[in-house]
């Protein structure tokens, strides 16, 4: 599952590579939009909401039609951005340089190939691509929580917004609550995880006896900040790879504070709640309330392997 921080990481890089110019290649690798032709159309700009990333290109030559591109990544997409080196011959050479299979691309959008600074973007293993008109592009996040990466970031409005979302359901485990994106948008399973640990609570702990809900989402928005304009996600300060996350992906290792060891656990699955990987050291991370025999079990090896990464 990807986390805020790559989505808006991947739309500032394909916004950094298209705004401004005009597609000689635009192809959607999906059978319901195979058809869409944006060649010769303007990209303006690429942007995240919390976990979704848009593409915004301009109308075609009649002055009509402007497509918002939808992409989210789910479990294995990646956006690849590269600069094309082009040489005599008129072939495109994008498929020969590709360091992933190519049948996994789906979607490819290059600039003119005789432009020096010619670019392409591709996006392998998309777990959606859509082709969406501006007014369905706000109604696809319409649900969403605040974004954690909103640049226009107010904790008047969205810090306020963001507890009053979790606040909701007080009965509901913090984990889950964290990860849904209708109460704030951003957060994945690593920073669940993270942000948890760093504020000493169970995930399992109801929203609430959770403690400050405030400071959760505060902290969140930081690490999330952060690591937007860094290579490697980090959330313990050292940034040596191996050392840069606390509980995430440690299970049966020594915690980094208190060398308990670490343990983990599946939370959710219930009808409006993802199933998904969760991390606690049992002494930094006491449980405050008694249990309210919540769905959380020791994990699955195999299940628990799906989100390592
Ligand atoms: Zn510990």
């Amino acid at each position: 599952m990807p986390e805020g921080d790559s989505v808006h990481h991947a739309a500032r890089r394909i916004h950094a590579a298209l705004a401004g110019r005009r597609l000689a290649r635009a192809e959607l690798r999906v059978p319901r939009f195979a058809a869409v032709d944006l060649r010769g159309r303007t990209v303006e700009r690429a942007y995240a909401r919390g976990k979704h990333l848009f593409v915004v290109v301009g109308p075609d030559a009649a002055g009509r039609d402007p497509v918002t591109l939808h992409v989210h990544l789910k479990m294995e997409g990646r956006i690849h951005v590269h600069r094309l080196h082009v040489h005599n011959s008129g072939e495109p050479r994008a498929g020969r340089r590709w360091r992933f299979p190519a049948h996994t691309a789906r979607l490819v959008l290059a600039t003119g190939d005789d432009d020096e600074a010619a670019v392409e973007v591709v996006g392998t293993e998309l777990g959606l691509l859509r082709a969406l008109t501006p007014a369905e592009a706000a109604e696809a996040v319409a649900h969403l929580g605040p974004d954690l990466l909103d640049p226009d970031w107010d904790p008047a409005r969205h810090l306020e917004e963001a507890v009053r979302r979790l606040a909701a359901r007080p009965d509901r485990t913090i984990g889950e609550a964290l990860l849904d994106q209708r109460n704030v948008a951003g957060i994945g399973t690593i920073y669940r995880a993270e942000v948890c640990f760093l504020r000493g609570v169970d995930p399992r702990e109801p929203v609430a006896s959770a403690g400050d809900l405030r400071a959760h989402v505060d902290l969140a928005r930081r690490l999330l900040a952060t690591n937007v304009v860094r290579p490697d996600r980090v959330t313990t300060g050292d940034t040596r790879r191996g050392h840069r996350l606390w509980v995430y992906g440690r299970d049966g290792r020594p915690c980094r504070r208190c060398g308990t060891l670490v343990e983990t656990f599946r939370l959710g699955g219930g009808e409006d709640s993802l199933d998904r990987v969760a991390f606690r050291c049992p002494s930094c991370q006491p449980r405050r309330a008694p249990s309210e025999g919540g769905r959380a079990t020791l994990g699955d090896p195999d299940q628990r392997d799906h989100d390592h990464r």
